[in-house]
Formats: structure tokens, C-alpha cells, sequence
């Protein structure tokens, strides 16, 4: 397999990710510097004094939590979890007026009870409609079950293209914060990213944006160098899917790299995934990284790894980079573009991947065959004999599409 086909090779990976060993992860700790002026370093919280680090969120004026609450989960029944990461300054709150029912109604429970702390949470929800007529239904809505009168950064949801971004999106923007429903705007997105962030940097109204980001992906050239032009055009990014899960396991590779990367980190002191996240916070253009906690155990485990100030050594980076190799083909980097232009017919091959990932990944296999089910039935009819063998040609992780496309009418429907 050559270097293209693998996504990336280990000086691509070195460069990109930024890694200059031990020192950089503190450095990043301070300021997102697009300029490539060294930040001061934080004190390092003392016990009884635990709080987050924070980083600004791009040219916003805004300091965001390094980590930040995903609230893909029921929140109405975890008030206390929301309580302890405002005690410990994980003040960055993700939802989605999709998500589940109780997760935008679980912040206004929280709201309600707490009204003198909604100013310490910078509150960012999504929404997956484009109409602008329907964006304003699902905003007041959002509004309305979180118990607020405004969101400080409001998305749309998984946009796959820069033509979402059109100038009906600018104006209901516009718009929306003229009206003081919300202070900042963008989009999440999960496909293309390298080429959709490099076409939002060129636009001005543009000023956050959520990605899939994790040591899998920071690697390849052009994810590096869209994420470093929309920092330079001063977008804030947030880093989600960090431990970079697959869509399916070959138990046939990657177990002497896992095996390595699991020895090296509890040497550390650290598991698996606390290093994963600080190979994300590695880079300094990230302000923030997303992380679904829905556990007080997950809470404590990801602001453990966020106050740590030890960077991932280069050779640390370099087990990762070793394990990203071995397992490629586990992992869809949303590039849909690529496969699904081999295609006679329209398959949404990356968003089906992506059901996988969130079944076999996280555990989440009800959502996922319900978003199964929204596609319509002559796709799911097509998924069953399109020949896929092009795209598995042209996949530059290697994945086995077929396969994994059949397995889609097994597993969802
Ligand atoms: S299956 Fe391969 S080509 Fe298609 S989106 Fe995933 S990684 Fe990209």
C-alpha cells in the first residue's frame, strides 16, 4: 500500500499535527496563535482549584473551555453532571435540536434552577433544517426548551457542502443576531471537511465551525491546511469524534500497535483515550474538544487529561501514527466525494458508514437505525446490489465497502 493510499505518511502526520515534543501541549494550553507567536503558560491548577484551561474561540472576543460537554444524551436526568463541569469550568455546551428529547430540555431544567449561570456557559446548538423559514422555527423552539433568550453559537447541522452555505444562510444569520437570538454562527460538518473549511474560510459571516477532528485525520495534508486557514481567517474550531471510533473492527490488524499505544500510556499514567484527547489539544487551532460524557466517571477521566499539562511526546504521536496505519481501514474519513462518485446511483455511503460507527462505536444502534430508516426505500434497495468494488478501489482507507454497505440492511433494518 502506498503513502496516498494509506491517507497520510509519518513525516505528513509529524508536520501537521504540530508535534515539537514536550512543551508544545502547554503552549497550546494558552492561545490559538494563527500568527505562530508562542502564548504564555498557565499556572497549573492547584488541587481544590480545578478548572479547565481555556482557549479563545477564534477572532469571537470569546474564551471557550479546551473541553466541552456533548450532550448527545439525556441531560434531564444528569443535573448533577451538569452541575460538577460548571465546578470544574467545563463551560463549552454542545447540543442539537435533534438530539435526544432530553438533552436542550435537560439545559433548561439546569437553566431554571440556575438562572445566574447561564452567562458562564457559552451554549451552542444545531439545527439540521436549511429553510430559512424552518431554521427560525427550530431555533425559537431550541430557545424555548433551553430556557434562554439567546445561543452563543448556533449551527447548522452535518452540512456536506459549500452550497448549504449560501446567501439565504448568511442572511437568516445575519438576521438572527441583529435580533439578539443568537451571538455567533456556522456550521458542523462530518464529510468533505478539508474542502468545506477551506471554502468557509473565504466567508466572513462564517465564525465557528464543529469538525470531525482526531489523530486518524489531523494528519492528511489538506485537513492541516484548511484547519490553519480558517484559523488564520479567525473561525473557532471544535474538535468532535476525537477517539476517532470505527465502523467496524478487523480483528485481524492493529492489535501489536494497540498493544503498544495502551503499554506506552499507562507507563504515563494515562489511558488510551485521555491520550487520544491530547493529541487533539496538541494542536493550538483547536479552541475546543467536544466530548460526549455521559458518565461522572468519563467527566472526571476528560478534565483529568485537560489540566494535565504533559504534552504527547513525538514519539507518543508517533504510536498513534502507528496505529492509525494498522487499523486505516476501520475508519471512514467522511470523504464521501471519492467513493460516491463511482456510483450510477446516489448512495450517502459516508453517512451510512457514519451509522456504523455510532453502533458499533459507541453503542448508539438505535440512532443509528433510525437514521437508517429515513433513506429512501429505493436506496436501501439499491444498497443491496450496487456494485461497490470502484469506490472500494478508490477508498483511500482501504475500507471494505460492500461488505460494510450490506451489513447496513442487516444490522438497521
Ligand atoms: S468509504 Fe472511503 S472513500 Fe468513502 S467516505 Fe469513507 S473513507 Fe472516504
Amino acid at each position: 500500500m502506498n503513502e496516498e493510499k494509506k491517507g497520510f505518511s509519518r513525516r505528513q502526520f509529524l508536520k501537521s499535527a504540530g508535534v515539537a515534543g514536550a512543551g508544545s501541549l502547554l503552549a497550546g494550553y494558552a492561545v490559538a496563535a494563527p500568527s505562530g507567536a508562542q502564548p504564555a503558560v498557565p499556572a497549573v491548577p492547584k488541587a481544590g482549584d480545578f478548572k479547565v484551561p481555556t482557549r479563545p474561540f477564534g477572532k469571537s472576543g470569546r474564551q471557550v473551555s479546551i473541553l466541552g460537554l456533548g450532550g448527545m444524551f439525556d441531560l434531564e436526568a444528569n443535573q448533577l453532571m451538569l452541575k460538577q463541569a460548571v465546578n470544574w469550568g467545563i463551560t463549552y455546551w454542545d447540543t442539537a435540536d435533534c438530539y435526544h428529547a432530553g438533552s436542550e430540555a435537560g439545559i433548561g431544567k439546569y437553566f431554571s434552577k440556575y438562572p445566574q449561570e447561564r452567562e458562564k456557559i457559552f451554549l451552542v446548538t444545531k439545527s439540521c433544517a436549511r429553510n430559512p423559514e424552518d431554521i427560525s422555527k427550530l431555533l425559537d423552539r431550541s430557545l424555548e426548551r433551553m430556557q434562554t433568550n439567546y445561543i452563543d453559537l448556533y449551527f447548522l447541522h452535518g452540512v456536506k457542502s459549500l452550497a448549504e452555505l449560501n446567501d439565504d444562510a448568511r442572511q437568516w444569520a445575519e438576521k438572527a443576531k441583529k435580533d439578539g437570538k443568537i451571538r455567533l454562527f456556522g456550521f458542523s460538518t462530518h464529510a468533505n471537511m478539508a474542502e468545506l473549511l477551506m471554502g468557509a474560510s473565504k466567508l466572513p459571516w462564517i465564525d465557528g465551525i464543529m469538525l470531525t477532528y482526531n489523530y486518524r485525520n489531523m494528519s492528511s495534508p489538506e485537513m492541516a491546511a484548511a484547519v490553519k486557514a480558517c484559523a488564520q481567517a479567525g473561525i473557532g474550531l471544535t474538535a468532535m469524534k476525537t477517539q476517532a471510533k470505527g465502523s467496524w473492527y478487523d480483528w485481524s490488524k492493529g492489535d501489536v500497535a494497540k498493544e503498544a499505544l495502551a503499554n506506552q500510556f499507562r507507563q504515563k499514567g494515562w489511558s488510551e483515550e485521555q491520550a487520544k484527547l491530547k493529541s487533539v489539544w496538541q494542536n493550538p487551532l483547536i479552541a475546543c474538544l467536544c466530548s460526549q460524557m455521559d458518565s461522572m466517571r468519563l467527566l472526571k477521566a476528560n478534565a483529568d487529561a485537560a489540566v494535565d499539562p504533559t504534552a504527547l511526546s513525538s514519539g507518543e504521536m508517533r504510536l498513534l501514527e502507528q496505529y492509525a496505519c494498522a487499523t486505516a481501514a476501520n475508519y471512514c474519513t467522511g470523504c464521501g466525494r471519492i467513493c460516491e462518485a463511482t456510483l450510477s446511483s446516489r448512495l450517502p455511503i459516508s453517512d451510512i458508514m457514519r451509522y456504523h460507527m455510532y453502533s458499533r462505536g459507541y453503542g448508539r444502534s438505535e440512532w443509528a437505525r433510525e437514521h437508517f430508516a429515513n433513506l429512501p426505500g429505493s436506496m436501501r434497495r439499491e444498497l443491496a446490489s450496487a456494485d461497490f468494488s470502484a469506490a472500494e478501489d478508490r477508498c483511500p482507507q482501504r475500507m471494505p465497502i460492500g461488505r460494510l454497505m450490506r451489513e447496513a440492511l442487516e444490522d438497521f433494518v
